[in-house]
């Protein structure tokens, strides 16, 4: 097998993050506060944010530099490696040219750290001491985790207590960092307790209820706050070193993508590896760009675009996205980093504008694609991640038969190693197709009819 990888050195460590907001030709709606509907204000967000990325979440300025201590953290696994997959497009036989980059050597496995590690640095410049948030599947919590440690920082995790049940060594990861815990709904905070007591149908959890945990927890104390893994603006900033340095790395494979592809939970990983490249198509170049989400979960293709609610407790601010309703709790699937009832406002304003497109896919094809990838280029995807690589092989296989050649740029997101189980399910012919709940859709889109419309 041929491997071509491409390396920057550590000098080209991108020194700045890439603001979109400042070349989108209009600009995303505000968010609104969930009291008064009103348009969230900075002071609205300081009791959960440092005032810092408040300020980043919504500066219209092109670049902001990354911190020195953040690069200092950054040097650990980054730049990350950029490869040309030749091993699947043997495998698919495809005349496309496919490259990935690869998140999956940061010591969490995941692109995640890439913003755990600047939203720790800017809580603890503030002087907090503690932070708190949620977790699904376990990957944003132990990103923080590992970043809290670094950064000497407490770290309070309320885990979706299905995940923290089924996924141990994620659980045993968190404490390895030094980081606390629970299974969400928990007794630990208002939140949780109401849901125990009231709802026993809601027990094992969900994201909107574990965001709702964190929130309250960081909004009552003043040494505490909150931090979100993906969804905001300053989140997805934070991930633009993935497109910075895929853009160098595809000047030194002499190739620019005419497809750009991510999975999509939050949005985070693919606005890290598009927006940058986006740049250019907002400057008239053509580009494709491709949101792959699950179909259990298909908040870009079938969720409609309104304000809805953050979180279960509507305690977080509220958002113009495309959502499913924020009640709304998909079906148990593998991927788990991909089951957000919302999309990130940014994502969801750029589909509007048609500078992207999504497409929904079922997880049984995701692991073919998956065991394809594994078994041609070596690296066990995350499943989340391998949405992308099932959207690179779709795209690909598409263009064969429209007798094109394209160049074909997906982000792996992250590996795998903690996601076996379901790979054991996959090759023992267990998984399921979950179908999409048209009817619980409706229910939860019918509950925010009243929230206002973005203009
Ligand atoms: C969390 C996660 C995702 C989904 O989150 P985004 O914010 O949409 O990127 C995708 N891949 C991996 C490996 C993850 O850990």
């Amino acid at each position: 097998m041929e491997t071509t990888k491409y390396l920057l050195n550590e000098t080209a460590l991108p020194k700045r993050w890439y603001n979109i907001q400042a070349d989108l030709p209009s600009p995303a709606p505000p968010y609104l506060n969930p009291g008064t509907m009103e348009p969230l204000g900075p002071e609205d967000l300081a009791p959960l944010f440092p005032m810092e990325l408040i300020m980043q979440e919504v500066s219209q300025d092109r670049y902001i530099d990354i911190p020195q201590e953040v690069l200092e953290i950054y040097r650990l696994w980054r730049p990350t490696p950029l490869y040309r997959a030749h091993g699947l497009e043997a495998a698919i036989g495809t005349r496309s040219r496919i490259f990935y980059k690869y998140e999956g050597v940061s010591p969490a496995g995941s692109h995640k750290p890439n913003t755990s590690v600047a939203q720790a640095f800017y809580n603890k410049k503030e002087g907090r001491t503690r932070i708190a948030t949620e977790t699904g599947a376990g990957q944003w919590g132990s990103a923080l985790a590992f970043a809290c440690e670094l950064m000497g920082l407490e770290c309070m995790v309320y885990m979706v207590r299905v995940s923290y049940e089924q996924k141990p060594f994620r659980r045993s990861m968190i404490h390895t960092w030094g980081a606390e815990v629970v299974a969400s709904p928990s007794d630990t905070t208002n939140t949780g307790r109401a849901i125990l007591e009231n709802h026993p149908e809601m027990n094992s959890g969900s994201l909107g209820i574990a965001i709702s945990e964190a929130v309250e927890d960081a909004a009552n104390r003043d040494d505490t706050a909150y931090s979100l893994g993906s969804v905001l603006n300053h989140v997805l900033m934070h991930q633009t070193v993935i497109g910075e340095e895929a853009i160098e790395q595809m000047k030194m494979a002499g190739a620019y993508p005419d497809v750009v592809i991510g999975c999509v939970g939050g949005g985070s990983n693919f606005a890290g590896i598009a927006f940058p490249f986006m740049r250019d198509k907002i400057a008239g170049k053509e580009i494709d760009f491709l949101a792959v989400e699950p179909a259990a979960c298909p908040t870009l293709t079938h969720g409609i675009y309104t304000y809805d609610y953050g979180d279960t407790a509507k305690l977080a601010p509220v958002a113009a996205m495309h959502t499913l309703g924020h009640d709304f709790v998909p079906e148990s699937i593998h991927a788990g980093g991909l089951r957000y009832h919302g999309m990130a406002p940014l994502v969801s304003h750029a589909l509007q504008l048609g500078l992207i497109r999504a497409e929904a896919y079922l997880q049984n094809d995701i692991f073919a694609s998956a065991i394809t990838f594994a078994r041609s280029e070596g690296i066990i995807p995350a499943p989340e991640s391998a949405h992308a690589i099932h959207g690179a092989i779709t795209t690909a296989k598409k263009a064969d038969e429209e007798g094109v050649e394209k160049t074909i740029l997906f982000n792996l997101s992250g590996h795998g190693h903690f996601d076996m189980a379901a790979y054991d399910n996959y090759l023992a012919g267990k998984l399921v197709d979950v179908a999409f709940d048209e009817a619980q859709m409706g229910r939860a889109l019918k509950a925010i009819e009243s929230l206002p419309k973005p203009a």
